[in-house]
């Protein structure tokens, strides 16, 4: 993990949040949110962790608990996920909605991972009507203009980088400044040129100068507003 940070360093990325797809994975992004400054903490259980039963509403315990650490800044990923789980219709939404209360009553934003799913994830995410929401790796352009209005923010990741993906690519470039963060998603999803490779922070750079060419903007000024985004986003 220290190579990764000072690789992240090295290409100026000062801050990063880690995620927990359960609890033993959500101890350990806490663990590593204390062992290092410029690390963070998001903890949850994402959806496919939820699925096939391993959802118990009393899972919501224990996330509370781990949330109330210094270093954690937002729940999540929560969320649907179709994709890899099409045979457990209660568990997902049920882990979406206990974990969308919980960051609304501890004030913290909920991260959103929505795969193969995003007219039922929206169908929820009105239904708790959150103030305070992150779509990870956004994916769903179709839905940006109520995202927007709904005052959620997007967190734009490898994919964009990708030439296939048209409507994302077009998406970008009407994403309010104020409203969009870069990420990895690491270790998957990693933006060209670095593609096929393992993902680490680093990479994000590669992430923020495809979208501010896409956007026809200076890097240095979209590093500024992103960062400040996640800086409101995150409190840090
Ligand atoms: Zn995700």
């Amino acid at each position: 993990m220290a190579d990764l940070i000072a690789a992240a360093a090295a290409a100026g990325v000062e801050r990063m949040v880690t995620i927990g797809c359960g609890r033993e994975q959500s101890e350990q992004a806490v663990a590593l949110a204390e062992a290092h400054p410029q690390v963070y903490a998001a903890v949850g259980v994402h959806p496919v962790d939820a699925g096939r039963g391993r959802w118990h509403d009393s899972d919501i315990d224990w996330i509370r608990d781990l949330a109330q650490h210094d270093k954690v800044v937002a729940i999540g990923e929560a969320g649907l996920d179709h994709f890899h789980e099409r045979d457990t219709p209660d568990d997902q939404p049920r882990a979406f909605r206990a974990q969308g209360m919980l960051a609304a009553e501890l004030g913290l934003p909920l991260v959103i991972h929505t795969r193969d799913a995003a007219d039922d994830t929206m169908v929820i995410l009105r239904e708790l009507g959150l103030a305070q929401v992150v779509l990870h790796c956004f994916s769903i352009p179709q839905h940006l203009d109520e995202a927007v209005a709904r005052g959620w923010v997007m967190g734009i990741a490898g994919p964009v980088t990708f030439p296939k993906n048209v409507e994302l690519r077009e998406a970008v470039t009407r994403i309010p400044a104020d409203r969009m963060m870069v990420e990895t998603d690491a270790p998957y999803l990693a933006p060209v040129p670095m593609r096929g490779h393992r993902n680490q922070p680093a990479y994000v750079a590669h992430t923020l100068a495809h979208v501010a060419a896409l956007r026809g903007e200076d890097v240095a000024d979209l590093d500024r507003a992103t960062s400040a985004t996640a800086a409101r986003v995150f409190g840090w």
